[in-house]
């Protein structure tokens, strides 16, 4: 009987442990595939491809790039993600052809790593140290506390999501000097 109820509980435990290994291991796929599929959703700039906003060659600014890619398939990058705000909030000012409905998909990199994730996934740090091509910028990444780190070694002053970015904090950030005024 004893016998019998240690087996059982060696089966238990085994089976526990194999279920736990195969929902990680199913986890992590997934994890990977997604990131395989992000990357691959990033159109490669060419050396001729402009910002639309500022007009300058973004192909230079490579770790800065962002993306937006339009429903009928055609996309703009930008050397930073102000240019690309700018142009997401009003397309029509930039490219009469789009509209923000006809968005599709916004890419944006994330400093430390560099991969390429979506937009609205991403924490944005603002105010910090280190400049874009444009000037101050809101530098984006993957993660809460990788945004964390870079604002505490870089002097940020906060961390934003993508729906809390507005004209005004650009306009902000354009006409700041040395240090990021938020006032
Ligand atoms: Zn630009």
């Amino acid at each position: 009987m004893i016998r019998n109820r240690q087996n059982c509980l060696k089966a238990l435990v085994f089976s526990s442990i194999t279920m736990l290994f195969v929902t990680n291991t199913w986890a992590l796929d997934l994890i990977r595939k997604k990131k395989s599929t992000e990357r691959k959703l990033y159109i490669t700039v060419t050396k001729k491809d402009r910002c639309p906003v500022c007009g300058m060659f973004v192909h230079p600014y490579h770790k800065w790039i962002t993306q937006i890619q339009f429903k009928d398939g055609s996309h703009h990058s930008f050397d930073g993600i102000k240019c690309m705000c700018r142009l997401y909030f009003n397309p029509e000012k930039f490219d009469p052809a789009k509209k923000k409905k006809d968005i599709k998909r916004v890419l944006v990199r994330d400093y430390y790593t560099l991969k390429f994730i979506r937009h609205d996934t991403a924490f944005y740090v603002v105010g910090s140290d280190v400049f874009g091509p444009m000037g101050h910028e809101l530098i984006p990444f993957d993660s809460e506390k990788n945004a964390g780190v870079f604002l505490t070694d870089h002097n940020g002053l906060k961390i934003l999501r993508f729906n809390q970015i507005k004209p005004e904090l650009l306009d902000k950030l354009d006409k700041s000097k040395k240090t990021v005024n938020l006032e």
